[in-house]
């Protein structure tokens, strides 16, 4: 099974230029998710990782199904104003936009191990804003696993400069 043809790519959505990877038909057909996440998790094994973190929205769909199928732990990095309990917060820039992430203090242990989840890695902006949010919450960072590279934006490089060890299913 070739999982790229689960991950179709929609041209200039959401902006003109870009080619946005539609996860819907890899969630749609249980063979295809039940093997993203199977290869996630052999990737994930390298990592001596207790807690995942999910990144909002897609991040916490490949992060629940693989936390459950591994038996970790779950954290969500939210999207801002989400979490009703005391937060950190971190800004950052998408190959599309702005955003910022938050992270509850009280949703992980303090001795989590955390590997971030998340669909695509594209600048790699998205996974190195989720770190600094790991780390100024005092948590330790193993690494981050995605689904999907989009390599010419060189985004593993970045992260690779950041200390981020970092690994892809598909490139
Ligand atoms: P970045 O921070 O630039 O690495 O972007 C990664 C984040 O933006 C992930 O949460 C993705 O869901 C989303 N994203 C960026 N580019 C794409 C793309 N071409 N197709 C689908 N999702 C994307």
């Amino acid at each position: 099974m070739n999982l790229l043809d689960y991950l179709p790519g929609v041209p200039n959505f959401p902006k003109p230029g870009i080619l946005f990877r539609d996860i819907s038909p890899l969630l749609a057909n249980p063979a295809a998710f039940k093997e993203a996440i199977a290869q996630m998790d052999i990737l994930a094994q390298e990592f001596n990782y207790t807690h995942i973190l999910g990144i909002e929205s897609r991040g916490f769909i490949f992060g629940s199904a693989l936390a459950h199928h591994a038996h970790k732990g779950l954290a969500l990095a939210r999207k801002p104003n989400k979490l009703p309990l005391a937060t950190h917060k971190e800004f950052y820039g998408l190959e599309y936009g702005s955003d910022s992430l938050e992270v509850q203090q009280s949703s992980l242990p303090k001795n989590a191990k955390v590997l971030l989840i998340d669909d695509v890695l594209a600048t790699g902006g998205t996974l190195i804003a989720a770190n600094k949010l790991m780390r100024s919450a005092g948590f330790e960072v193993c690494g981050a696993i995605t689904l999907l590279e989009i390599s010419f934006l060189n985004g593993r490089q970045l992260l690779d400069q950041h200390g981020i060890a970092n690994k892809s299913v598909l490139l």
